[in-house]
C-alpha cells in the first residue's frame, strides 16, 4: 500500500470510457506525478495492472490508487511504483531483489528493465498466485520465493538493486549487507501506520549514503512467514 500526500484521485473512471482511454489516462497520471523516465514509463505501459488486481476492485486497476489484494495486503499506487522504480535506476544487466511480492505487479515492471528479479513474500499464496501470472506473461527472468525478506536472500546475493515494498523502522541490516558496492536500495522506513519516508540508500566504497525522497504509507514489514 502506498499513498502520497497529494493523493487526491483524478484518475477515477469516466462514464463510457473504453479501456484504451483509461490506459492513456493512467500513463498521463504517472507523468503528471513525476514519473518521467521513459524506460520506466514504457515498462509500465507494457505491464497490464488489470491482470494483477482481482475481484471487486478489478475495474479500478487503471486508477492511481492502492487497492486491496489477497491476504489483507495491497497493490501499491501506480505513481509510487513508478517513482520507486525510477529512483532505483535499474540497468539492463542488474540483478534485483524485491521484498514484498504482493500482487507481483512491481516485480513484473522490474523484469522489463533488468536481467533477473528475485521477489520474496511471507505469504505462500501471494507467491504462488504471482508466480502463475509471471508464467502466463512469460516473464521467465523472475524467481519468486516464500521467505521472510528482512533477511534478504544470502544465497542469491549480493544484489545490484534492492527494493522493499513494506515499511520497516530502519533498513534491515542483512539487506544493507547484500547490496553490492555501487548498489542502490529504495525502501519506506518509519513506524507503521504513522509517517513513513521513502528513502534511497546508495552503497559506496566508504559506506552508505541516505537520501529522503518523499512521505509514503506502506503496510508494515512483518517478521516470519504468513498463515496462508
Ligand atoms: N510490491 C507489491 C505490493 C506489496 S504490499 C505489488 O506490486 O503488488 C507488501 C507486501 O510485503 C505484502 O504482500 C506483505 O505480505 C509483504 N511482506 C511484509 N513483510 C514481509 C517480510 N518480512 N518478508 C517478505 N514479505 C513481506
Amino acid at each position: 500500500m502506498s499513498t502520497g500526500p497529494e493523493d487526491f484521485d483524478d484518475t477515477s473512471d469516466q462514464p463510457g470510457e473504453g479501456l484504451a482511454e483509461r490506459k492513456m489516462r493512467f500513463l498521463f497520471a504517472l507523468r503528471s506525478r513525476g514519473v518521467t523516465d521513459t524506460r520506466v514509463l514504457t515498462a509500465m505501459e507494457r505491464v497490464d495492472r488489470g491482470l494483477f488486481v482481482r475481484g471487486l476492485f478489478a475495474d479500478r486497476a487503471y486508477e492511481d490508487m492502492p487497492l486491496p489484494i489477497a491476504c489483507g495486503q495491497t497493490i501499491s499506487q501506480p505513481s509510487v511504483v513508478g517513482l520507486m522504480t525510477q529512483a532505483l535506476q535499474v540497468n539492463p544487466r542488474d540483478t534485483v531483489l524485491e521484498v514484498g511480492t504482493g500482487s507481483g505487479y512491481q516485480a513484473a515492471i522490474l523484469a522489463q528493465l533488468c536481467r533477473r528479479v528475485y521477489t520474496v513474500d511471507r505469504y505462500r499464496r501471494l507467491v504462488r498466485e504471482a508466480g502463475e501470472l509471471f508464467r502466463q506473461l512469460d516473464l521467465t527472468n523472475i524467481t519468486s520465493i516464500t521467505a521472510d525478506g528482512s533477511f534478504g536472500l544470502p544465497d542469491q546475493g549480493p544484489f545490484d538493486r534492492i527494493i522493499v515494498t513494506a515499511a520497516a523502522e530502519d533498513p534491515p541490516g542483512p539487506l544493507l549487507e547484500q547490496l553490492k558496492p555501487g548498489g542502490i536500495m529504495v525502501l519506506p522506513v518509519g513506524q507503521s501506520d504513522t509517517v513513513q519516508s521513502l528513502i534511497k540508500v546508495t552503497r559506496s566504497s566508504r559506506g552508505f549514503d541516505y537520501e529522503e525522497l518523499r512521505p509514503v504509507r506502506f503496510v508494515p514489514l512483518v517478521e516470519g512467514l504468513g498463515s496462508e
